[in-house]
């Protein structure tokens, strides 16, 4: 039997918790045991799906850092996602914003999967 770290636990008041416990309604595109895939609420791109591992880590670092082998599941299902939206072919841009000069709005690590036209040039301002 395997159990879960606390960090891995749900953290209380998190969005994406919410919708992991199915608390929050949301589009979902792709479900794993341990990730879950849905589009986003506000799309930047005509295609704008995020995948999320469903335990609770803040950011990208802290997931990569406490749990390496989730964080490649995570991976993987960045790249399913994108094939079983047709974005496999044409190319699509993988985004982990972290923290606040990144403009993290969500503290649940997440990967912001963007495609299905010319998405432009990556811009810094
Ligand atoms: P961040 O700025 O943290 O990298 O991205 C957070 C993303 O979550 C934003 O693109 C935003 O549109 C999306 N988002 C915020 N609230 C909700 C929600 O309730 N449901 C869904 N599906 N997406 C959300
Ligand atoms: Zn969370």
């Amino acid at each position: 039997m395997t159990e879960k770290s606390p960090a891995a636990s749900r953290s209380e008041g998190c969005l994406f918790c919410g919708i992991v416990a199915g608390d929050i309604p949301a589009t979902v595109v792709r479900e794993s045991e341990s990730t879950l895939a849905f589009r986003d609420i506000n799309p930047k791109a005509p295609q704008h799906i995020l995948v999320i591992p469903k335990a609770h880590y803040a950011d990208v670092a802290a997931l990569a850092g406490t749990d390496p082998v989730l964080a490649g599941e995570l991976l993987a299902a960045v790249a399913e996602v994108a094939a079983g939206a047709g974005l496999a072919d044409g190319g699509y841009r993988v985004i982990f914003n972290t923290g606040p000069n990144a403009g993290q709005e969500v503290a649940h690590v997440h990967a912001h999967v963007l495609g299905g036209a010319p998405l432009g040039p990556m811009v810094c301002r």
